[in-house]
């Protein structure tokens, strides 16, 4: 019996956008199962109340479930198991299911994770690939459940296995081929954007993985399977360290406090372009692309100096493919805390943004006050026009020192590298 627990404890931290997808996802779940003969079961509360009671309704002897590697869900699988065991049921987890490889199964020889990405890929790219299981066959009991929720015609990126499915194909066919080359242009935003599939279970990183390999083998479809390396990468560290989710790997001190920046900041106001447009982007549709994460996170820890918590949790409720594993390490690898083997680097927006948005068509669809501007050097600097003609604009002067194209709040330390 197909079962979902709308989790009392994950809902309410939850925005908006991220409960369409979610609902989407279980929508499109019970279409898929009706196909089977069967249907999802969907019920809400405190999930191990719920499970425990709709196993003692149908009388169930075993209860499977995927496992996962947060704080939250260990020590729910913990309490799980232990309530299900009180009333002789079985709890079965499944650890192979949200990665491609098992966290914890890979160890170097001196520790329980890897810290280390690049040993960590060798390894994992030896590894064979878990087969494809065959779906069950259903019968579901006659239970009560709450009514499904509808499908929201007209989103970009919709919730749900054939939604998944059909990206997935077409992206491998067009698109994988070129990724290596293209996968930072922030302007053509080619990427796959399958993180939100992944997380919630719609598609298959060990099939997507599989797929790839045997029909479109050669650079791009290696750049991507790092890629999806990097994702059980993260895993295999938080399943190992899961208080690494809010406490530094490499303890940095105290991080001053400075509200205003952090405001400037979440509003998409900073007064620099292309921080301003990932931000925007972010509060616009719930995602963000790659590179300007990488740099909206580095100006927010690295030239603003603020606490990386803070973005992470603004990620956290923003973003739709928003994962603990997935956000808080990148964040702490950005921030200088986590496992970056260069823990200095410091990305400058500006050279960022001449690199990797070269044309300025990335910053020109998410700040309408600059999307008039023909040179991308003046939407890359509004500050060269003049207060004046910023003020007109209603765009803001940059918070942040911006001479000599080095963008500091703070001094810069020796030996710290500026890319
Ligand atoms: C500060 C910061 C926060 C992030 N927060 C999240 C998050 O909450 N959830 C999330 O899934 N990713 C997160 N990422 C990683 C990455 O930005 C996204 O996975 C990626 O942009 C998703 O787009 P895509 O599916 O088109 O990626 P593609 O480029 O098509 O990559 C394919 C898949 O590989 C995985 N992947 C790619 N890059 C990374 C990475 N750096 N770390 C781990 N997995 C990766 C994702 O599952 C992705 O779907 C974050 C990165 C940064 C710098």
């Amino acid at each position: 019996m197909p079962l979902f627990v709308l989790d009392d404890g994950i809902l309410p931290r939850i925005s908006p956008m991220r409960r369409r997808f979610l609902e989407e996802c279980l929508a499109d779940l019970d279409a898929g199962l009706r196909k089977l003969g069967g249907r999802l079961v969907l019920r809400s509360g405190e999930l191990v109340a719920e499970v425990c009671r709709v196993a003692a309704e149908v009388g169930a002897t075993e209860v499977h479930m995927a496992s996962d590697v947060t704080a939250y869900a260990q020590e729910r699988e913990r309490s799980l198991a232990a309530g299900l065991n009180a009333q002789g049921v079985l709890l079965q987890l499944h650890d192979r299911v949200h990665t491609i490889q098992v966290p914890g199964e890979l160890r170097p020889t001196d520790r329980d994770y890897f810290s280390v990405f690049t040993p960590y890929w060798r390894r994992w790219a030896e590894l064979p690939l878990r087969a494809p299981a065959n779906a069950p066959q259903l019968t579901v009991p006659d239970i009560a459940g709450l009514a499904v929720p509808g499908f929201i015609a007209g989103s970009e990126l919709p919730g749900g296995e054939t939604a998944g499915r059909l990206r997935a194909r077409e992206w491998l066919a067009n698109t994988v081929d070129q990724y290596e080359d293209i996968h930072d242009d922030l302007a053509a935003d080619v990427t796959s954007k399958l993180s939100p599939y992944l997380h919630f279970g719609c598609v298959s990183a060990t099939e997507l993985a599989a797929r790839a390999t045997r029909d479109h083998p050669g650079a791009g479809t290696e750049a991507f399977l790092r890629q999806l390396c990097w994702r059980d990468f993260h895993h295999q560290v938080l399943a190992a360290r899961p208080a690494a989710a809010h406490t530094d790997l490499r303890p940095r001190g105290t991080w001053p406090d400075d509200p205003e920046g952090l405001a400037a900041w979440t509003a998409g106001a900073t007064g620099i372009p292309i921080v301003d447009a990932g931000m925007r982007q972010l509060a616009a549709e719930g995602w963000m692309h790659n590179r300007a994460r990488l740099i909206t996170a580095g100006f927010l820890t690295k030239t603003l100096g603020i606490d990386w918590r803070h973005g992470a949790a603004h990620f956290a409720h923003h973003l739709l493919d928003a994962d603990v594993a997935n956000n808080t390490l990148n964040w702490q690898w950005v921030a200088g805390t986590g496992m970056d083997t260069r823990p200095n680097r410091v990305l400058n927006p500006l050279r960022q943004a001449a690199r990797y948005d070269p044309a300025g068509d990335y910053v020109r669809r998410y700040v309408p006050e600059l999307a008039d501007l023909a040179d991308p050097m003046q939407v890359h600097q509004p500050w060269r026009l003049g207060p004046a003609e910023l003020s007109k604009r209603g765009y803001p002067a940059p918070i942040v020192g911006v001479e000599g194209g080095r963008v500091a709040r703070r001094e810069i330390e020796p030996g710290e590298a500026l890319f």
